[in-house]
């Protein structure tokens, strides 16, 4: 297997999950003891967040660059970043490594592909929601119409990320809200929806939603894993 790094920490409750998929992924396939080669640089998100909040999209790509060279120094063969939000600073990353990055939005672009979806449904953080870096990838490499929610309603699920599902805290309210957002782009013409932020996913788990969901999640942890067997 080739060993795999992982940028994450973005936040911590979804990186576990990587963690748990990935092992699982590779003992479905390998049986036995199995396990996955990987290493993890784990950051403290409150840096990270606050360089968000503050705009230093810079800052955040410089300190990410120089993790991921760490995890290209200690053998990892490819990397991935655990959050959709911080794909924004992608190329500063694949500038300072040699080392592939192994894009979410490839993994949810062609997941939509594989199930002829054309028009989907964003959920994430605004900045995916509303900036070009994620919506533009799935336009022009997939073909994706991207459908994302009413402004105010951007601003709560936003809200619910950083202040509810990045500390752990997966309340019933939020679920509600966001099917019901789900609802209302399904009505506009949505045919799927990608969970374009990794701890959606483990708010919405199990529960029936009014359009076939895509986690990114799972799809990036499905490509890293392709990566490591090599199949
Ligand atoms: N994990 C989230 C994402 O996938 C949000 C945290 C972040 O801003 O990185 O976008």
């Amino acid at each position: 297997m080739r060993q795999l790094g992982i940028l994450g920490g973005m936040s911590w409750e979804s990186t576990a999950s990587y963690y748990r998929l990935l092992n699982q992924g590779v003992r479905e396939r390998l049986g036995g003891l199995h396990s996955a080669p990987l290493l993890l640089h784990s950051v403290d998100f409150a840096e990270i967040a606050a360089c968000q909040q503050r705009g230093d999209w810079q800052a955040a790509g410089k300190q990410l660059a120089s993790a991921a060279q760490g995890l290209q120094r200690a053998g990892a063969t490819a990397l991935l970043l655990a959050t959709n939000t911080m794909h924004k600073v992608a190329p500063a990353i694949e500038a300072a490594v040699e080392i592939p990055l192994l894009h979410i939005g490839d993994a949810v672009g062609q997941a939509l592909q594989r199930q002829g979806v054309t028009r989907a449904a964003l959920l994430g953080t605004r900045f995916t929601m509303q900036e070009d870096f994620y919506r533009q990838r799935l336009a022009e490499r997939f073909g994706i119409e991207v459908l994302v929610p009413a402004p105010a309603q951007m601003t709560e699920i936003d809200r619910v990320i950083f202040a509810e599902l990045c500390q752990g805290r997966f309340l019933d309210s939020a679920r509600a809200f966001y099917l019901e957002c789900l609802q209302q782009l399904r009505e506009q013409g949505a045919e799927a929806a990608i969970l374009g932020c990794t701890e959606i996913g483990l708010l919405l788990e199990g529960l029936e939603a009014p359009l076939p969901l895509l986690d990114s999640t799972e799809l990036h942890v499905a490509m890293g894993l392709e990566w490591m067997l090599g199949s």
